[in-house]
């Protein structure tokens, strides 16, 4: 049977630096990705700009030029590109991993071509069947040191519903967050006018859109979309914008909100959404809600510049809610209190209904904790896969996570700036261990 050395999940910026340095190792590898090259960074709002400057994005020590110091989307997906082309990269496009799962080495059963789509031999049916240590058990575990005789067993399933079963000695779990947006919980959130994902501001010319979210992606879109004659109003829980908003978009954001050109609810939750409509009521606790767990809880930062748009919760903001501090104090959070345009919510009745012809919960994203649990990785509290922070390496021995997927609900810990070097330093004990 063919096994190789590694198969990397995930063609993002992490799982395309991990590849790079198995490459540079001259170890068997192969990259899977379910979507296109990068493919979250390909979901991001078109018009979209980094946070990060260039030479912070860059992998595999290709120079990233911008003429921006700070570049655009575009830009990115044309980097990350060339980055590919250049070092020559093994990649499986639209080719999802549904499951990873062990077997000893004498009982394999070969690398499958590809099938009809009713399973590769010896693969599991994607509902399961870890063997060894870890299961679905979320209360953590010792982290693996690759001593075990097993081989992983990768089933995937093309864009076309056909599957494959690969083998391989390790595997990098390079899968990122941005696929599973958190969700609040209400009715309604399936209803077709309910996006966790913002695009273009156009369809909405005319409309009355509520955005629900007090992070980056809440106030560029709403920017955007007022600025395409759309009707916006921001629903948020908690007393005001969160202090990760980045440094260019929160004059604006405020300004707009305080001559009433943007609509906003602050310390509002939402509690159902109805087909031409969202019904808000009070938070109990607006001060705390930023750092409520769930359900609308995100990710965090600690940067000045701010966190991402997309990246729903701020970590500072919830240490500062936990610690009953949350009131920033540094200058970037001096303008915290809503404007005369915004109001902190007090319902008139029993709940507010605010009229929508479509809604934005743009409440943060989590790492597909499934598919981690099912290759037997435990979990932590924080919902983040139990590693070694040197080596991350996760209880299951040699099944390593890196960038975006180590994160749990912590998601603004990680970005592509400390993501992309998660990969060299897997590889290097990969190649270590031969
Ligand atoms: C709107 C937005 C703006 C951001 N701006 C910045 C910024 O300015 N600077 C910065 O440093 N960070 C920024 N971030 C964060 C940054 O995008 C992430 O930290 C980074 O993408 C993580 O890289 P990654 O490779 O770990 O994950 P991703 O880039 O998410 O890559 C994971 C890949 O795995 C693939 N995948 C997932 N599951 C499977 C599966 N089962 N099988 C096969 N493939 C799978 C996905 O399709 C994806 O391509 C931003 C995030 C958002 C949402």
């Amino acid at each position: 049977m063919s096994v190789r050395d590694v198969i990397i999940v995930g063609g993002g910026p992490s799982g395309l630096s991990a590849a790079i340095a198995a490459k540079q190792r001259g170890l068997d590898y192969q990259v899977l990705e379910q979507g296109v090259l990068v493919n979250s960074i390909y979901r991001f709002p078109p018009q979209m700009v980094f946070f990060t400057t260039p030479e912070l994005l860059e992998i595999g020590g290709l120079p990233f030029v911008s003429p921006y110091e700070k570049p655009t989307r575009a830009e990115a997906l044309k980097y990350y590109r060339k980055v590919v082309d250049i070092y020559d990269l093994q990649i499986a496009l639209e080719e999802t991993v549904v499951s990873v799962s062990r077997e000893h080495e004498s009982g394999g059963s070969g690398e499958s071509g590809w099938s009809d789509g009713s399973g590769g031999p010896g693969g599991s049916s994607g509902s399961g069947g870890s063997t060894g240590s870890g299961g679905s058990d979320r209360s953590g575990g010792s982290v693996g040191s690759g001593g075990e005789n097993h081989v992983f067993v990768v089933e995937t399933r093309s864009a076309r519903g056909v599957r494959r079963v690969r083998h391989a000695r390790n595997v990098v779990m390079a899968i990122g967050y941005y696929d599973h947006p958190v969700m609040i919980g209400v009715p309604g959130e399936d209803l077709p006018h309910v996006h966790h994902y913002y695009g273009e501001p156009h369809p909405h010319y005319r409309q009355r859109v509520v955005i629900v979210g007090g992070g980056n992606s809440a106030a560029e879109s709403a920017l955007e979309m007022f600025r395409a004659g759309a009707h916006v109003t921001i629903v948020h829980r908690a007393a005001a914008l969160k202090s990760t908003i980045k440094y260019w978009v929160r004059p604006d954001i405020e300004n707009r909100i305080k001559e009433g050109s943007i609509a906003a609810r602050f310390g509002a939750c939402v509690t159902a959404i109805r087909p031409t409509s969202v019904v808000l009521q009070e938070c109990r606790d607006a001060r705390a809600a930023d750092g409520a767990r769930a359900p609308a809880a995100g990710a965090s930062r600690s940067r000045a510049d701010g966190a991402s748009a997309g990246l729903a919760e701020d970590r500072m903001d919830r240490e500062r809610a936990e610690a009953g501090t949350s009131q920033p104090s540094g200058p970037e959070d001096g303008a915290r209190v809503p404007g005369e345009g915004a109001r902190e919510f007090r319902p008139s009745g029993p709940a507010e209904e605010l009229p929508a012809d479509a809604v934005y919960l743009l409440t943060g994203y989590r790492a597909d904790a499934d598919l981690l649990c099912r290759a037997g990785v435990a979990l932590n509290d924080r919902e983040a896969p139990v590693h070694d922070p040197e080596t991350f390496e996760t209880n299951v021995p040699r099944l390593f996570v890196a960038g975006g997927a180590i994160a749990g609900v912590d998601t603004g810990t990680i970005f592509i700036e400390n993501g992309r070097f998660h990969g060299e330093k897997i590889v290097e004990v990969i190649a270590r261990r031969g």
